[in-house]
């Protein structure tokens, strides 16, 4: 009964008294979706140049940068111009840019965000109100791609939110959002089966949820033969996902996986449309750029966003690798597609032979394909080590041994070294995501794996 009250009235009130502006934009995502590729890229490079123009002119972050390496705005005459300006790495938004707002914008003016970032280095970053509001307008339409729309509610497996929240917040939520959770730093039985048992007297059409997180929620649910939730779909997000999750995912909920991409400094960056062709990439917004040649291996993600005007990000490396996709969607729509994200830089490990090997890549083969193995996380600190956490469910045995060495071997080659820890849990990190792997070897985190410098 709440729902048609929420869509049309106080959604919309709560977002204006935030400072949104949504109206305008809705509208023109919608159709903006299906302009050709080429009138996309003819907006996006008349985008580009405006922000271009306006950090050159209002950011001293950008005219002590532009001047460095003798760039104008005027030199940038199509998209690929911009390869002439460097990288905007985390260490230059950490110490420079975000020391000052563009000229015109004060505190009251911006959103601030704060992440932990994948290296542990905290980040702020400032998004002007008309920033936030397109960003806004174009998560409603990637949510509306897997059938959710406001005031529907939703049901979220999300971190840190099992806490005290203060009556305003809880209305709020009520009018707005609709959400219920389940905090993945409590993700035990008890609080497992009452979001469960939630679930099933409110039947929210959507979950959403880290992708490993919900792929867990699933092996739970079809342990315990709770799995019928009548979900119309899935929205994973926040992390990879593997092809066996997804697949287990689907089976368990019997709905449609619809994954996406984003990060906390740039909002949504891409999902999946109802064909699963790979992810439509948010292309109004962003510009997203692959650095290296070969278009069949991940490739570091660059992205400029086209509208924040507060504090311009320009060719930022946000730390990912992510591979194209080629051809049309079947969809009709012309934004450009990532095939899948494969990862974040700080998830590399390596072959003692300094070979990068992708997380992403190795996840399904370890945990899935491993029997007695409920959850792995492997730690590298030495390119010829390996620690493993593990976490052992009732049918781990000594074969489940002979197949992780094996594995090991298959996959890091015969001189790498291991040792395992069993584990009751694998601690997580920022906002309750789980890290299958991480790499600790001194002196990386740069941008690059060292076997492609
Ligand atoms: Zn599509």
């Amino acid at each position: 009964m709440l729902r048609p009250i929420v869509r049309h009235l106080t959604y919309d009130a709560f977002l204006r008294r935030d400072g949104y502006r949504l109206g305008p934009h809705r509208g023109a995502l919608h159709a903006s979706q299906y302009f050709s590729p080429e009138r996309l890229r003819a907006l996006q490079l008349e985008r580009l140049r405006e922000i271009i123009t306006f950090a050159h002119r209002h950011h001293p972050f950008y005219r002590r940068r532009f001047a460095t390496c003798g760039f104008h705005p005027g030199d940038l005459r199509e998209l690929g111009d911009l390869a002439a300006l460097p990288l905007l790495t985390k260490e230059d938004l950490r110490r420079g840019l975000s020391d000052h707002l563009s000229d015109g914008f004060g505190p009251a003016d911006v959103l601030h965000k704060r992440t932990g970032g994948s290296t542990g280095v905290p980040l702020r970053v400032a998004i002007d109100f008309p920033a936030a509001s397109l960003k806004r307008a174009a998560t409603e339409r990637h949510n509306a791609w897997a059938g959710r729309l406001p005031g529907d509610r939703l049901a979220a497996v999300w971190g840190d939110t099992d806490k005290p929240t203060p009556w305003r917040d809880r209305l709020r939520n009520a009018l707005t959002e609709r959400a219920f959770y389940l905090d993945t730093l409590h993700f035990d039985s008890p609080h497992i089966e009452a979001f469960i048992a939630r679930m099933r007297a409110l039947r929210p059409p959507v979950l959403l949820g880290h992708a490993h997180t919900v792929y867990r929620l699933a092996e739970y649910a079809r342990r315990h033969a709770l799995d019928d939730l009548s979900l119309t779909a899935v929205i994973t997000t926040a992390m990879v996902l593997s092809p066996a999750e997804r697949e287990e995912i689907e089976n368990v909920f019997q709905a449609p996986v619809f994954n996406r991409y984003g990060c906390e400094e740039l909002s949504i960056i891409a999902s999946e449309c109802e064909c699963h062709t790979g992810m439509h990439i948010f292309a109004e917004g962003l510009y997203v750029e692959f650095l290296g040649a070969d278009e069949t291996q991940p490739r570091e993600l660059v992205i400029t966003d086209l509208t924040n005007r507060a504090m311009p990000l320009i060719r930022y490396a946000v730390g990912d690798y992510g591979i194209v996709a080629r051809g049309d969607c079947p969809c009709g729509r012309g934004l450009p597609r990532l095939r899948e994200v494969a990862g974040r830089s700080a998830d590399f490990l390596y072959t003692p032979e300094g070979v990068p090997v992708f997380g992403i890549s190795i996840l399904d083969t370890f945990v899935i394909h491993i029997p007695g193995i409920k959850q792995l996380q492997i730690v590298q600190y030495r390119y010829d080590h390996l620690q493993f956490h593990i976490v052992r469910d009732a049918s781990f045995s000594p074969a489940s041994l002979e197949r992780l060495e094996h594995t090991i071997r298959q996959v890091f080659g015969p001189r790498m070294r291991y040792e395992l820890h069993y584990v009751d849990r694998i601690v997580q990190s920022e906002r309750g995501k789980y890290r299958f792997s991480i790499c600790k070897i001194p002196g990386l985190g740069s941008s690059q794996p060292p076997a492609d410098s």
